[in-house]
């Protein structure tokens, strides 16, 4: 078992990242957070030392690809071990630019692998993704089942898996954890961090948030001629309070054994996108409105997470529901409506 270490967090003022970084700063880990706050903002940095009640020992603006900048953050600390979460993530996206997204998730991380490599840092923990999985109907899906990513979102976390893993055969001290998550949601419970996209947002749940207060007028719904049993995508939402719990267990498990292991994270709970919005607009006490329209491309039916390998292995599971989730998210969009200050 890993014990207190230096951990440099990518992405770490993002929605994943800020969270996991308050978990490991309550566990006596040091945080480093590099992040070009390309979808994220250097107020969240401040909410992670206010959460956490001390302050992450520094915090970069940099992007992965600037490899100058990069080997500076590699040469100012001594790391333990990487977690890294800085990618582009929205399906739709993806699908509208993905040179932008094999550049970035891929790009970003080979060049965070040289620097490890160059600096004599050894473990990382990945965040990869259950859109891996893709095109199947298989219910619930487990780490053995094959990856058949239906976009390029999907495609870029694959790409750095297999990566991970030819790299790891070749470089034996090298130890890689990637975690799958299913669809991360919800908020840190004292309503200071949150999920912060800049913009109009991409996924489902801050899109509730907002059309919840008012900022948006409607969701739309994408596709309700799906064979689930309400005919919209089916998702395993999963607290990301749990999901940070995952990371910080992930981290203190590297040394468990060397190489390449990959574990799915989510609750095993399928949730329609029509159930999501009943839970949110419950817990809002609010109707919210919606239109249904065509599927979005790239989408598929429903993913939903066999977790049961994460808790064989370091008695991982998940404590909290559907109700915790959207409440969270709530109480985080009411007391942050236009999210961290800047
Ligand atoms: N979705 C939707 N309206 C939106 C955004 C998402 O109906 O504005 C649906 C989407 O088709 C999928 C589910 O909500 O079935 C979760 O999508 P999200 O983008 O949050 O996560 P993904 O599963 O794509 O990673």
């Amino acid at each position: 078992m890993l014990g207190p270490s230096t951990v440099l967090v990518t992405g770490g003022a993002g929605f994943i990242g800020s969270h996991t970084a308050v978990e490991l700063l309550d566990h006596g880990h040091e945080v480093v957070i590099v992040d070009d706050y390309s979808n994220s903002s250097p107020g969240a940095v401040e909410r992670i030392a206010k959460v956490a009640g001390r302050p992450p020992a520094a915090a970069y603006e940099a992007d992965l690809l600037d490899r100058r900048a990069l080997t500076e953050v590699f040469d100012n600390h001594s790391f333990d071990a990487v977690v890294h979460f800085a990618a582009k993530k929205a399906v739709g996206e993806s699908v509208r630019l993905p040179v932008e997204y094999y550049d970035i998730n891929v790009g970003g991380t080979t060049a965070l692998l040289r620097a490890m490599r160059e600096h004599e840092v050894h473990r990382l923990v990945f965040s990869s993704s259950c859109s891996i999985y893709g095109d199947t109907t298989k219910v619930p899906l487990t780490e053995g089942d094959p990856a058949r990513p239906t976009n390029p979102y999907a495609t870029t976390k694959w790409l750095c898996e297999r990566i991970l893993t030819d790299v790891c055969r070749y470089v034996p001290e090298l130890s890689v954890l990637a975690l799958r998550y299913f669809n991360p949601v919800g908020a840190h419970p004292s309503g200071l961090l949150g999920e912060v996209p800049n913009g109009v947002p991409n996924n489902v749940m801050p899109y509730l948030a907002q059309v919840a207060d008012g900022r948006l007028d409607r969701l739309q719904v994408f596709g309700d001629d799906y064979p689930t049993p309400d005919g919209t995508g089916v998702r395993d939402y999963v607290h990301v309070m749990d999901v940070a719990e995952g990371h910080r267990m992930a981290l203190e498990h590297l040394d468990d054994k060397p190489g390449m292991s990959v574990f799915n994270i989510g609750t095993g709970r399928g949730t329609s996108v029509l159930e999501l919005v009943s839970a949110f607009s419950h817990a809002a006490g609010t109707p919210i409105p919606y239109e249904i329209t065509g599927r979005r491309p790239g989408d598929v039916a429903e993913l939903i997470a066999d977790a049961t390998a994460v808790a064989r292995a370091w008695g991982w599971t998940t404590s909290r529901d559907l109700a915790a989730m959207v409440e969270d998210a709530w109480r985080f969009q009411q007391m942050n409506p236009a999210g961290y200050p800047n």
